[in-house]
């Protein structure tokens, strides 16, 4: 038994071809080039699944259907992408397109909901009923498992975690919101944190010139970090503070088992999961904190893919 999974993200598209063991049979990567406009990107999603499928060599027939996880504002009921700036859409008809192309079932995931999917069948969620992911790579999202269903919402848009308020008088957000997590919290945050800590500090000229070419990346900031440098670490150490007052939110709504965390931001792990864990400790009734793990995910960077694909193979919803 086969899926199809495609991640459409800002920077990559990504198409693969999975098993029910979780196993990638086929992949194929091109680059989004958003800038290209809607009709390029379309394209090239098209041709992304069309080059996997045949290089897998596998009868379209054993193929369930393609499984697509999507950042943005979606609609999964109508397959439609209602905007993602990232991928400089608004009310592309993705799903149609798709099944139209290749004459198989479709279904539209938020990219967190998918990367929840994909750890949940094969990864860090394995054996729970209950079990949140979190993504904290530019910005925050969150995927939720509960009594072994995963939460999708009206829409398929549950999960928002990037847009808790976890301050009502905290700066506004690009949503509307005040103090949301995101702005605290996410590859963005730490960026904007280090520029605004070195512009108060008067640091080497040669950091400054970093901020200003746009290189003080997130990445670059926690390798720094992680190595032992105190002015970044503890701006990487603060994001993980606040991730876990989110975390503690979590914890008293839905009761879990696990907590997962992935992204691009937690390759630095080391130093966010104990400010996690401690953050949110603190801040919850023992009895329910107490047995929930706190752990990094396991999938990797194609968790969106494989858990877009995994959704034809499990009642998950
Ligand atoms: P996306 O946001 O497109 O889903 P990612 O999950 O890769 O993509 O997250 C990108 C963010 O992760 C960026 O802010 C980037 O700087 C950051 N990042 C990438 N690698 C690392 C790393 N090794 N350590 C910390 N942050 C990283
Ligand atoms: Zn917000």
């Amino acid at each position: 038994e086969y899926a199809i999974g495609l991640d459409l993200g800002g920077t990559k598209i990504l198409a693969g071809l999975v098993d029910r063991t979780g196993r990638l049979i086929a992949r194929k990567q091109l680059p989004t080039h958003a800038e290209e406009g809607e009709k390029a990107v379309i394209e090239r999603v098209l041709s992304a699944t069309h080059d996997v499928l045949s290089a897998s060599g596998i009868h379209p027939e054993k193929v369930r259907g393609v499984g697509i996880a999507s950042a943005g504002v979606i609609n999964s009921d109508s397959g439609e992408v209602i905007f993602a700036s990232n991928l400089g859409w608004r009310n592309v008809p993705i799903g149609t397109l798709i099944g139209q192309r290749f004459g198989l079932p479709v279904h539209l995931f938020n990219d967190a909901n998918a990367a929840a999917i994909a750890e949940w069948l094969w990864g860090a969620g394995v054996g729970t009923r209950n079990m949140i992911y979190v993504t904290v790579s530019t910005g925050v999202g969150a995927g939720i498992v509960s009594d072994g269903r995963l939460v999708l919402g009206r829409d398929g848009s549950a999960g928002e975690f990037g847009h808790i308020s976890i301050d009502w008088n905290g700066p506004q957000c690009r949503c509307g919101n005040r103090g949301c997590l995101e702005n605290y919290a996410s590859g963005t945050a730490i960026e904007n944190a280090v520029s605004r800590k070195l512009a108060s500090m008067k640091e080497p000229v040669t950091d400054r010139i970093l901020v200003e070419k746009g290189e003080l990346t997130a990445k670059v900031i926690s390798e720094a970090a992680l190595a032992g440098d105190p002015r970044f670490t503890e701006i990487v150490k603060q994001a993980g503070f606040y991730l876990g007052i989110g975390a503690a939110n979590l914890i008293y709504l839905f009761n879990p088992e696990v907590l997962v965390f992935g992204g691009g931001v937690m390759n630095a792990s080391a130093l966010l999961l104990p400010e996690i864990e401690k953050s949110m400790r603190d801040r919850c009734i023992p009895g329910l904190a107490n047995e929930v793990r706190v752990v990094t995910s396991q999938i990797g960077v194609e968790a969106g893919v494989m858990g877009a694909a995994g959704g034809f193979f499990e009642n998950l919803y």
